[in-house]
């Protein structure tokens, strides 16, 4: 046992500031349990408490805080044997950032009633920092007031200034967040408003103690929140879905609240509601602005196939007119010369009377397609609806000696479709090749006029083909046949082959034209169906 006489204080800092001092004690000093009390001196109990002690009490020299002891907690929080550290200035283990802090007295070093208490990063001997919170005291000469040494007690607080810093960050991150987030109580009075939530709704911060969840919402809302909502997240912790906020104060924005959490403590008692919400202003904007923009959209595309219509129908009804005027004014010169009969009268009469019928038809259609507000599909023909227009065109194709040809599917095939579009597309595709032939060059004259249209059944689909030996299409034309207004006639509007693509495509089919440049043209409808 050692003993330590103990005559004045003086004496016992001088004794305690020797190393000699200290690693003697160390060495020699065992603990050993005491029968009879008495037989503890003061320091004997100071020693035993500090070498149980789990945080490390040290002793340094004011110059260069270098250890003059440390107690056994040094090794566990430090990795260094007491041996080892005396005599290491502790400065050279701060944390560069924090040794200026120490020195400089810093932020992070506060005083109270002569005792500094500091948190800083210390190395330990695996080269590792950690973090401790020193509480030191500056012992001196009594009598000259000069600095002898500083006592410390540090410990471990790297644990805690790690989740101290995550929760800051977690902090600044909910502060920052653009979502809208609150705090509650279970009395609804809200506690926290993160920035967002206060710019949205216009709410100052002084207004948070007495800031209530019922003047966020509506009466309805709030009390859909007390029947169902509430519950729910006490029940199950967690509830999501949209409940619209209505503060007085909020302006111009849209918000809506989309989830709420309960926190409980570990003994499941409530602790607090969070609120999150979102400022859904621009996301509703952009909705709308969509929306308005869809139906402009649709109300243009309307409006430019009610004027491709128009304009293609136009240009239909111009040929039987030019037709009708033809036959008036050849019979009108030939009744004025006296040369024609009246057999002949009577032809040409039915022949006007069969193009003002077609004219007239032209116009129904035109009616039918504006007064229509969707494609009216039925079940119909092909074959029919094929030899129908090739019938419908003879005259023509005779006048240029031209012959149909058919090549249909043996089967009579059904398909499902706007028969009144169907019929207008075949239409396009068999004048168009009627007219292919009256650009036909000199070499090409003994050619066969000839234009055959096929139909065939094929699994889920059905196609339909129309072709021509007549001009043929360059390649550089065929990039842009089914343009709007691409014409190579004189009179053409070019809005036929357009206005028939758009058809095909709005029954979810193709149309595509091959041409092998000179020798005449295919075009192939190919149309969706059931088996
Ligand atoms: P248009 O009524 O002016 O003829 P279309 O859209 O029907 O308009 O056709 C556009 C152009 O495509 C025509 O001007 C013509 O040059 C070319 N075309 C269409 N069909 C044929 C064909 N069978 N053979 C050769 N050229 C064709």
């Amino acid at each position: 046992m050692c003993q330590i006489p103990l005559k004045s204080k003086l004496y016992l800092h001088r004794l305690k500031r020797s190393p000699k001092y200290w690693t003697t004690l160390s060495n020699t000093h065992t603990i050993t349990p005491m029968t009879e009390r008495d037989e503890y001196t003061p320091l004997d109990r100071y020693r035993q408490l500090s070498d149980k002690s789990p945080d490390l009490i040290s002793r340094h020299a004011p110059e260069d805080f270098s250890f003059i002891d440390a107690n056994p907690a040094v090794e566990k929080i430090l990795g260094y044997t007491a041996e080892e550290i005396v005599g290491k200035p502790a400065y050279d283990l701060f944390h560069p950032d924090d040794r200026d802090s120490w020195t400089n007295r810093g932020s992070s070093v506060t005083y109270k009633e002569g005792v500094y208490t500091s948190i800083y990063r210390f190395c330990r001997k695996d080269g590792h920092y950690i973090w401790l919170e020193t509480t030191s005291r500056t012992i001196r000469d009594p009598q000259t007031g000069n600095l002898e040494e500083i006592l410390c007690v540090s410990r471990d607080v790297s644990e805690r200034v790690l989740a101290e810093e995550a929760m800051t960050r977690l902090a600044r991150v909910v502060e920052a967040s653009s979502d809208l987030v609150m705090f509650s109580g279970e009395d609804h009075l809200i506690s926290y408003l993160n920035e967002a939530a206060q710019k949205t709704m216009n709410i100052d911060k002084s207004r948070f103690p007495t800031l209530h969840l019922d003047e966020l919402v509506s009466r309805k809302n709030y009390q859909r929140m007390l029947d169902q909502v509430f519950p729910e997240v006490i029940e199950k912790g967690n509830w999501r879905g949209e409940i619209m906020l209505t503060p007085d104060s909020m302006e111009e924005r849209i918000a809506v609240i989309q989830q709420i959490i309960a926190h409980k403590s570990e003994e499941g008692d409530l602790q607090y509601f969070s609120i999150i919400g979102r400022d859904i202003t621009d996301y509703k904007k952009a909705e709308e602005e969509a929306m308005q923009h869809q139906l402009e959209m649709a109300h243009i595309s309307r409006l430019l196939s009610v004027g491709e219509m128009a304009s293609g129908l136009a240009h239909e009804i111009n040929q039987p007119l030019a037709a009708i005027l033809n036959y008036s004014r050849g019979s009108l010169r030939k009744l004025e010369d006296g040369t024609i009969s009246i057999e002949r009268i009577k032809q040409a009469l039915e022949l006007i009377a069969k193009q003002a019928v077609r004219a007239a038809d032209i116009i129904k259609r035109l009616r039918s397609f504006v007064k229509k507000t969707e494609y009216q599909r039925m079940d119909f023909r092909i074959n029919e609806v094929c030899l129908e227009i090739a019938q419908f065109l003879e005259q023509e194709a005779r006048n240029d000696d031209i012959q149909f040809q058919f090549r249909l599917d043996s089967s009579d095939p059904l398909i499902h479709a706007d028969k009144v579009q169907i019929e207008q597309v075949v239409l396009n595709l068999l004048r168009n090749a009627i007219e292919s032939y009256r650009i036909e060059t000199a070499t090409d004259q003994k050619k066969t006029k000839v234009i055959s249209v096929q139909t065939q059944r094929k699994p889920g689909q059905m196609l339909i083909q129309v072709q021509d030996r007549g001009s043929g299409i360059s390649k550089q034309q065929l990039e842009n046949l089914f343009e709007p207004f691409f014409t190579t006639k004189e009179n053409g509007l070019g809005m036929g082959l357009s206005i028939s693509r758009t058809i095909i495509e709005a029954h979810g089919g193709r149309l595509w034209a091959e041409s092998d440049d000179n020798r005449g043209t295919t075009f192939t409808i190919r149309l969706p169906q059931g088996n």
